[in-house]
């Protein structure tokens, strides 16, 4: 029964490459909130501050570079132009690591709905180019 349980927890914390790799993943794009280029893009799309019509509160609203519309500060998001992980794939932590932390003329505030439309079309970009390459 203790062994059991022992053996569960153990395939539980392993430490695969995998998961080694989600958690830098995870420390480096937490990371990106202090990125003074990141905040910089933000504070640059800053349009004015209004009535947020979701919470009814005045709220600084910030402009997305394609439908030109502004929103309050959760509705967009810090976008890479150029995405971070190209139609090839993770290739190396050299070549992540200063895509990742780009210069600002790499980035652009996008509203979720932009933003999420330019992310599948990406992974879609992305999977025609693997079907390609096999
Ligand atoms: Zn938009």
């Amino acid at each position: 029964m203790v062994r059991r349980t022992s053996g569960v927890k153990k395939k539980e914390t392993e430490w695969t490459e995998g998961r080694w790799k989600a958690f830098v993943v995870s420390v480096l794009r937490s990371g990106t909130q202090k990125y003074p280029e990141k905040y910089e893009t933000l504070n640059a799309a800053k349009t004015i501050k209004k009535v947020n019509v979701k919470t009814g509160r005045i709220a600084q609203h910030y402009q997305c570079a394609v439908c030109l519309l502004d929103f309050p500060q959760t509705n967009v998001q810090v976008d890479h132009i150029i995405p971070i992980v190209g139609p090839e794939g993770f290739t190396s932590w050299d070549s992540y690591i200063p895509a990742l932390y780009c210069k600002r003329d790499n980035l652009q505030v996008l509203c979720k709905e932009d933003h999420a439309r330019k992310t599948k079309r990406e992974r879609e970009e992305s999977r025609s180019q693997k079907k390609t390459i096999k």
